[in-house]
């Protein structure tokens, strides 16, 4: 017996707005989570303009600009000489009305999308709930899980794995990750400072081989994420000692600071062997994981989702062609490798390590940073990048 026509593992953006378009389009679906409730450590505050589009499919793009806010400037700095790049991406209203970027918590939209996929009819979250394993056969898969009320089986059709880095349905398949791991550590900081005292713009990049930072305004009110690099030698247990004398290179303006949420992160780049194993796909961070310089890890997951739903209710619901989905895993697991990872490592290796120090590929990257600011057809191509990570869906051509 089929419980559910799609189970999604793992509550996350990726897994709540793939279920919301799913059940939008009339799937029924189930979403299984292990925690209590949406996670809300900080980590992905910032939605490119491209993203926006897929957002306004799904009905919530007003609402989630109104829980989070929108801006359109940048602001690079390089710290050893004091020069800074600044511009805005407002040239991008050559090819959408959404010619700005909006920066809000990722558990927000997760929420957002939680509270419309609770309005549905087909729809069911199961908090509390671990996916544990999977058999599948030619009709369905059979899913086990552990939640309050103890073990369980439940089936369906299709199983989406959105449950993030360390995903047990990418293991349940058998699937490698490949890659690497950074041997730095991120530290995401959430805090009060008047970061604009000290000249700094809404999203600023601070290019610095020991203090290099992101540091990005993610509420109207005036709460920051400031995130910088630590040797991941160091214990990570007291990462929070060092915080105070972190924030004294890192923090520009008057007055004080006050740390809402702290938190570290081991990096790594890494991508799955194969983003569809039978009925069973894997999304987001569970497909692929990068450093978050430049913003590409929700960014490539929400993609991911966009690509993902209007396929799979094409399947579901009007018998499309299952190898569609093979096209779209292809697609996305291209994406990534040929695009938002070379990218988020070069990101990483300019902002965080200054390209290792004075020398040729330093001044073309800072060159790079002059053309944008004052030539609108170089800011124009370069921001189109995230754009670029974006494919259609299969069943839409
Ligand atoms: C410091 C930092 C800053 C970042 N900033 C950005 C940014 O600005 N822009 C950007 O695009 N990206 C950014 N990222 C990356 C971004 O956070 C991730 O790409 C994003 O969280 C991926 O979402 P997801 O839904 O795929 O996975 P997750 O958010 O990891 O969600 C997975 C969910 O699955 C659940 N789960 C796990 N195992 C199970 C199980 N066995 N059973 C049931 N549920 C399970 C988890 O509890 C979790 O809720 C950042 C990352 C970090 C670390």
């Amino acid at each position: 017996m089929i419980d559910h026509d799609v189970i999604v593992v793992g509550g996350g953006p990726t897994g709540f707005v793939t279920a919301l378009g799913l059940a939008q389009a009339g799937v029924d679906v189930c979403l299984v989570e292990a925690a209590a409730d949406i996670v809300e450590s900080p980590r992905a505050c910032v939605y490119h303009w491209s993203m926006l589009d897929g957002l306004e499919r799904l009905g919530i793009r007003e609402e989630c600009e109104g829980v989070g806010y929108t801006k359109d400037d940048y602001r690079w700095l390089h710290k050893a000489t004091g020069e800074a790049f600044e511009y805005d991406i407002s040239v991008v209203g050559r090819v959408t009305p959404f010619n700005y970027n909006m920066n809000m918590g990722q558990d927000k939209l997760a929420d957002i999308a939680r509270r419309r996929l609770e309005a549905l009819g087909n729809a069911t979250i199961r908090w509390n709930t671990h996916f544990t394993g999977l058999v599948q056969d030619d009709d369905g898969v059979t899913v086990s899980l552990e939640g309050p009320e103890g073990r369980e089986e439940l089936r369906a059709k299709w199983v989406i794995g959105a449950d993030g880095a360390g995903s047990e349905v990418r293991k349940a398949l058998g699937l490698s990750f490949d890659g690497m791991t950074w041997p730095e550590r991120f530290v995401a900081t959430n805090i009060h400072h008047d970061f604009e005292s000290g000249g700094y713009l809404q999203s600023n990049m601070v290019i610095d081989p020991q203090w290099g930072a992101v540091i990005v305004k993610i509420t109207r009110e005036g709460l920051w994420r400031c995130t910088y690099m630590e040797d991941a030698n160091l214990p990570e247990e007291s990462f929070a000692e060092r915080i105070p004398a972190a924030f004294e290179h890192l923090l520009p303006g008057r007055g004080g600071y006050d740390v809402v949420m702290a938190s570290p992160y081991k990096m790594h780049q890494r991508c799955a062997s194969s983003f569809r194993r039978g009925r069973v796909v894997l999304a987001g961070d569970a497909a692929h994981v990068t450093n978050p310089t430049g913003g590409f890890g929700l960014t490539t997951g929400l993609f991911d989702a966009y690509a993902l739903w209007p396929t799979l209710a094409a399947v579901v619901l009007e018998g499309a062609d299952e190898a569609l989905l093979d096209t779209w895993a292809e697609e996305r697991r291209a994406v990534f490798l040929e695009k938002a990872d070379p990218q988020a490592r070069a990101y990483k290796d300019f902002v965080f390590h200054a390209c290792g120090g004075p020398g040729p590929k330093l001044d073309a990257a800072l060159q790079g940073m002059r053309d944008m600011v004052v030539d609108a057809e170089v800011r124009f191509k370069r921001l189109m990048f995230t754009k670029g990570l974006e494919t259609t869906s299969p069943a839409e051509r």
